[in-house]
């Protein structure tokens, strides 16, 4: 039988694959693999092109679906962490790795439904208003879908995050005027003029979002984590997210429901503030101080069906600091997983709720990583990298020298 093995390509010298060494030991040309083809490769197991409304028709009101509109959303990974679960003292830890989707965050679930929706119902237009990835997210399906788009952002939106929203050639507007209230009003200009907005918790956003409660359990063979951590600001996630689970639960396909736990930054978390003042309802927060806007809404839409919702299943809700989210960052890193910091608060509520005892160390965790931090590079300023810089005759003691320090986690 042949072997595998590593050929050069300039004087086809063999060598055997251990060879680290990359190029020829006789005339320095580049070596290749060479593989035998003893094996035969089995056609029959494709690659699955299913949408997430396809994979989980059973689920949605729709009675045909346009698998033109999707951008193979979701179908995200379930990445087990060992080494960050024995940082954090909690036996079994996985993050579900919303980082990968088309425009790099969980939005597009929501947008491909959502868009599926707009065109069923006969809009010709779409839009949303958002501070970021919702945009940049609604900008791409439109585009896709060929429908005209309008993208409504706060005029004091660091111009950075804009370029990746504009790419995708929305109808864009920074609006001045407060937050809260052009979401209101967006929604009756919208009514007004055809324009479909799909904005942070309108119903068929939130069924989007349900995909990843059906993913969590799938991927775990239909066990149910203990907790799952969500990164928090509209509460149109979250809300998916729980309605997701149920319905998996009423459908018999799960035993339990795992607790949900909430996560807003402690300069503008106006759920927690009405949780913890055992208010129904939410007020907001007047002047926000938050380090990344994606999980900063003073007003959340879905503010108050989300402590509703709390208070009926046991979940939680709490707050991370902005210095805290950037050490999230630091850590999810430390696994491979580029996050924004809103994104990386999860991590950070799972490691203080461990060390209040509220969650204990043999539980179930999933933590969302709701975005990656590829958009929004400006940020990354506020973290101290070392990097050394040196003569080619120098090269071999620095590289001596670093070898020997430590990782910031
Ligand atoms: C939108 C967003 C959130 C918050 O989701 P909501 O549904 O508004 O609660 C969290 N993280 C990232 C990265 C987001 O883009
Ligand atoms: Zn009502």
């Amino acid at each position: 039988m042949k072997k595998d093995c590593l050929v050069c390509t300039g004087c086809h010298k063999e060598y055997p694959l251990d060879k680290i060494f990359p190029r020829c030991d006789n005339c320095q040309e580049p070596l290749e693999i060479k593989i035998s083809l003893s094996q035969r490769f089995n056609k029959n197991r494709k690659i699955s092109s299913e949408s997430i409304l396809e994979h989980y028709a059973a689920f949605y009101p729709f009675p045909w679906i346009d698998n033109q509109l999707s951008l193979q959303e979701g179908f995200t990974p379930l990445v087990k962490v060992d080494k960050l679960a024995r940082l954090l003292e909690i036996d079994n830890l996985y993050l579900k790795n919303e980082t990968v989707n088309p425009t790099w965050s969980f939005k597009d679930r929501g947008t491909y439904v959502g868009v599926q929706h707009a065109l069923s119902s006969g809009c010709n237009y779409i839009g949303t208003l958002s501070s970021g990835n919702m945009a940049a997210s609604v900008a791409a399906y439109g585009a896709r879908a060929g429908l005209k788009t309008i993208i409504l952002v706060s005029a004091n939106m660091p111009l950075e995050k804009l370029n990746p929203i504009l790419i995708y050639q929305p109808i864009l507007i920074r609006v001045q005027g407060d937050y809260g209230q052009m979401y209101y009003e967006s929604l009756k200009i919208g009514q007004e003029q055809g324009i479909y907005f799909l904005n942070s918790d309108v119903p068929f956003r939130v069924e989007g979002s349900k995909s990843i409660a059906f993913e969590i359990c799938e991927q775990l063979d239909y066990s149910v984590p203990d907790y799952v951590l969500i990164p928090t600001s509209s509460g149109g996630n979250a809300r998916g997210i729980l309605k997701g689970f149920l319905e998996f639960f009423e459908g018999g396909l799960i035993k339990k429901l795992p607790k949900i736990v909430c996560i807003q930054l402690a300069g503008c978390a106006p759920i927690y503030e009405a949780w913890i003042r055992n208010k129904d309802r939410i007020t907001p927060i007047q002047e926000p101080q938050a380090i990344d806007n994606a999980i900063a809404n003073p007003f959340p839409p879905s503010g108050n069906e989300l402590l509703r919702k709390l208070r009926k299943y046991e979940g939680l809700i709490t707050t991370v600091t902005d210095n805290e989210a950037l050490q999230g960052q630091l850590m999810l890193a430390q696994e491979g997983i580029f996050a924004q910091p809103a994104a990386a608060v999860s991590v950070i509520a799972l490691q203080k709720l461990k060390k209040e005892g509220i969650i204990s160390k043999k539980s179930y965790c999933v933590a969302l990583v709701t975005g990656a931090g590829i958009k929004y590079t400006g940020i990354l300023e506020r973290h101290k990298f070392n990097v050394s810089t040196g003569t080619l005759p120098e090269l071999n003691k620095i590289i001596r020298t670093r070898l020997k320090e430590l990782p910031l986690y």
